[in-house]
């Protein structure tokens, strides 16, 4: 991987899944991390430090400088900025649970909204013009055609106000870019991530109620749950179970270092890039491989359709391999293995306390 030069990037939402896994993958390209958190779906240590970042700091020997802040916050927010010389910024920091979305709409609105309208008056302030940006397939809304290319025009048919966000905070980055043209963009709408760190430090460890796919696998496989539903047996789909484009997390971490480097390189005004693997994977076919790979039992019973839901959707990830030099490389395997090894290492997640004595 290409190097960075020591240039320092603010990660928003840095303590979070993604972000976390993201900052592993920055460091170890050579970029310097400022990363802040509000914990609104992550761990804190207990003294406004986050437990997945010091994790982080572990695997890869740098350290992270961490700012318990909330986007909301700007008089906050500015400090880091007067603080540190920043050259670009990756924007992770969103609600993203779907139901509560649709249960809470204003705070989803206020939160991921006016949280990315504060941090682009603030870059804006600070001349920093270089922003990456954490969007989501579900801003195609349903399908018309197999895969997905981003000349798909967007916001149609959204189920839910969390993709609304992602949609309308795409639409509010094209207009800011038409304003001034210093902007320097790119939105990677991802499919859906999966897995862990091969180091079994970091993964997935949801503070809310989830309800997504492969972590509700593993709490059955690990007997806290004691069986799965499936939403749908009765798709158009050659097992009439829903199908998605599931990607490594580690893979979606490096496409965040191929997007900085690009805006680096040229100056692109905004563009958006589909994070995928470009192969669709349905609910069943993913049980059986977790079972397989994990040597464990993932019982279910099949129940009705998941209002919202659609069938099956997957990406064309072309434009993001011929454009930003990216492509994801990691099997299903590899994402059943890693998410069971993080799984298995913290029962409980981030509040395990690892068997080395201490957790952070
Ligand atoms: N799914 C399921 N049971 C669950 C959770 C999800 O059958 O407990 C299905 C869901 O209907 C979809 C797929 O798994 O076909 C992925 O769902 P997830 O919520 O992880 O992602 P999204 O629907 O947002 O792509």
């Amino acid at each position: 991987m290409a190097q960075s030069n020591g240039k320092t990037v603010l990660v928003t939402g840095g303590a979070g899944y993604i972000g976390s896994h993201c900052v592993v993958t920055l460091q170890e390209a050579g970029y310097k991390v400022i990363a802040l958190d509000n914990f609104a779906n992550s761990v804190d240590d207990g003294c406004d430090g986050s437990i997945a970042l010091k994790r982080v700091e572990k695997i890869t020997g740098e350290p992270v400088t961490f700012y318990k802040c909330d986007l909301l916050d700007t008089v906050y927010l500015e400090r880091i900025f007067q603080n540190h010389q920043i050259d670009s910024v990756i924007h992770f920091a969103a609600m993203k649970a779907v139901g509560e979305s649709m249960q809470y709409p204003m705070l989803y609105y206020k939160n991921n909204i006016i949280g990315m309208i504060n941090l682009l008056e603030i870059m804006k302030k600070y001349n920093i013009y270089n922003l990456v940006f954490s969007s989501s397939c579900t801003v195609y809304g349903e399908p018309e055609k197999l895969p997905i290319t981003e000349e798909k025009r967007i916001g149609q048919s959204i189920t839910n106000v969390y993709g609304r966000t992602k949609f309308f905070i795409e639409e509010i980055l094209k207009d800011v870019t038409n304003s001034d043209d210093k902007w320097n963009i790119i939105a990677l709408r991802y499919f859906n991530p999966v897995g862990a760190h091969g180091s079994g430090l970091i993964g997935e460890d949801p503070t809310k109620q989830f309800t997504n796919l492969m972590p509700f696998i593993s709490q059955v496989a690990m007997g806290k749950k004691e069986k799965l539903t499936i939403f749908g047996n009765d798709y158009d789909t050659p097992d009439g179970t829903g199908i998605r484009d599931y990607i490594h997390v580690m893979d979606l971490a490096s496409g965040h270092v191929a997007a900085l480097h690009k805006l680096e390189k040229s100056h692109i005004q905004i563009k958006a890039y589909n994070l995928g693997t470009g192969r669709g994977v349905s609910v069943l076919e993913l049980i059986k491989t977790f079972e397989q790979t994990n040597n464990v039992k993932v019982p279910f019973t099949f129940e009705a359709r998941r209002h919202g839901d659609i069938s099956t959707m997957y990406a064309d990830p072309s434009l993001a391999e011929r454009e930003l030099g990216w492509k994801a490389t990691r099997s299903i395997q590899e994402m059943c293995s890693d998410f069971w090894r993080w799984q298995t290492m913290n029962p409980v997640g981030y509040k395990t306390v690892l068997t080395n004595g201490h957790n952070h």
